[in-house]
């Protein structure tokens, strides 16, 4: 039987480790903060960030939820960031994307103060990841390897086949595996054969925005599966391809119109030595890096 790498536990874990730390930090007068910024109405990234407030609620933080309308610009949004930088209660700064298309997103990123960037995305942070010094991670990737240390995978030696070079997922989850000794091979939608790498994995990583992509034959008997991706299906056709005979899945369906599910087939889970389901797996990493980045930038900042 394939292990079930139990994202939920995990993240809860992490939490507390995070809740312990504030605590300290707050024997010594130092509340870590969060600003948020949420532009706009997007009703997924409204979601996204009253979780991430919540979470800070939860474990002791301080937060400040900023939510500027749908109609602002580029120098609104810089002139926000520099007090945001220049604010001393502040250690995080979160700007919830996607952003309007009048926004420049990257030059907004890149105007976050490198000791503030909790999600990890400038240049700077990106470039010491790198160089493989310390740096704030973006959180998911971070995640990911959390799951696998806490659920004592091996990844030294290991080959890692990492399918996505994105910025905020496959880039730096390659990196992290790299550091952690593995054997990485980074694929893309330009890779030839790709089927030929994946079953090469003893460690597949996911991140491809694509339901169900990775299929049974592309895995190796045994291989661990991390599946970051994030799909809504709403097609029948789609359902059953996936779920057909699957009794919770389908009263789920027929409930919401819809399910979720990762870039990994889940039948591919039956053979796997160990997964990471969908949801319930890396996805509930995420809320608990930011934590986690915000209390490591506190004290960053600080110099503890
Ligand atoms: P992007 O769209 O930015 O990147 C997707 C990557 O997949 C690209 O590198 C692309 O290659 C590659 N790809 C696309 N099609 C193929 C193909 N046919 N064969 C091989 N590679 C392919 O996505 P993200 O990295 O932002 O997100 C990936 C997934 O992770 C999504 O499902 C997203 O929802 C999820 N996600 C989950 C998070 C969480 O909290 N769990 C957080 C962030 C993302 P190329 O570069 O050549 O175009």
């Amino acid at each position: 039987m394939p292990k079930v790498l139990d994202g939920a536990a995990i993240a809860a874990g992490i939490k507390q480790e995070v809740a312990e730390d504030v605590r300290a930090l707050a024997a010594r007068g130092i509340i870590p903060g969060l600003a948020a910024v949420l532009v706009g109405h997007v009703p997924a990234s409204e979601i996204y960030v009253r979780s991430k407030v919540q979470a800070c609620a939860d474990l002791g933080l301080a937060s400040d939820l900023i939510t500027p309308p749908d109609s602002v610009t580029t120098e609104e949004m810089l002139s926000l960031i520099a007090r945001l930088n220049a604010r001393d209660d502040v250690d995080g700064i979160l700007i919830q994307l996607p952003l309007p298309a009048q926004v420049d997103a990257k030059t907004l990123l890149d105007a976050v103060d490198p000791s503030k960037d909790v999600d990890g995305f400038h240049p700077v942070n990106a470039g010491r990841l790198l160089a493989g010094r310390p740096a704030l991670v973006p959180c998911t990737p971070a995640g990911v390897i959390e799951i696998l240390k806490r659920s004592d995978i091996p990844i030294s030696g290991r080959h890692a086949v990492v399918v996505g070079r994105s910025d905020i997922v496959g880039k730096p989850v390659a990196l992290l595996l790299l550091h952690q000794n593995a054997t990485v091979t980074i694929c893309h939608s330009k890779t030839r054969d790709l089927p030929a790498i994946t079953r090469q994995a003893d460690i597949l990583v996911a991140a491809i925005g694509r339901p169900g992509f990775v299929t049974p034959d592309m895995v190796s008997a045994g291989a661990t599966l991390v599946d970051v991706g994030i799909n809504r299906i709403t097609a029948r056709e789609e359902f059953d391809r996936f779920f057909k005979g699957n009794a919770r899945r389908e009263a789920a369906f027929e409930k919401r119109g819809s399910v979720v599910v990762g870039d990994i087939d889940p039948r591919a889970f039956e053979i796997s030595g160990a997964y990471t389901p969908v949801p319930g797996g890396v996805g509930l990493l995420t809320i608990a890096m930011l934590m986690s980045n915000t209390v490591r930038a506190a004290k960053m900042r600080r110099g503890l």
